[in-house]
């Protein structure tokens, strides 16, 4: 209180009660603005719900920090694709594959990612979401 009053008296030469609710109230509003805008920036990565990765397109919505609803669409009619690893859980490391069809153009095959079924697919894109957000380069990916 007394730093407030000081304040006031040396450069105004004037004080009054007022004077220090006013100045409690300025500073809580700056304060509340500057959370605000950092909370904003802090969350920018949320805009970034979609990006192209082996040929298909990616779309998630975030939970929180966390990614959810991963799944891939066609990159030609935009409909959602249908993945086939039934043999992805083949012994030879190699002839593990996912495929994605898309059943709106003709059950045609839209996309292949070798090394693992859906999961592992799964795994290796959010890895790669995760990793541009962190490096900022998600900013990049914007349309
Ligand atoms: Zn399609």
């Amino acid at each position: 209180m007394e730093v407030i009053k000081s304040f006031y008296i040396k450069n105004f030469s004037f004080f009054e009660t007022w004077m220090i609710w006013a100045t409690v109230l300025v500073l809580f509003l700056v304060i509340v603005v500057i959370l605000f805008i950092f909370k904003k920036e802090q969350e920018d990565f949320k805009r970034f719900t979609t990006f192209n990765r082996y040929g298909l397109i990616w779309k998630w919505k975030y939970d929180r920090e966390q990614i959810a609803s991963l799944w891939c669409y066609c990159p030609d009619c935009g409909s959602r694709l249908i993945c086939d690893d039934e043999h992805s859980r083949s012994g030879v490391l190699g002839e593990k594959s996912a495929f994605f069809i898309c059943n709106a153009c003709g059950e045609n095959e839209k996309g292949k990612v070798a090394g693992g079924d859906r999961n592992h697919v799964l795994r290796i894109v959010k890895h790669e979401i995760y990793k541009l957000i962190k490096s900022n380069q998600y900013k990049e990916e914007l349309i």
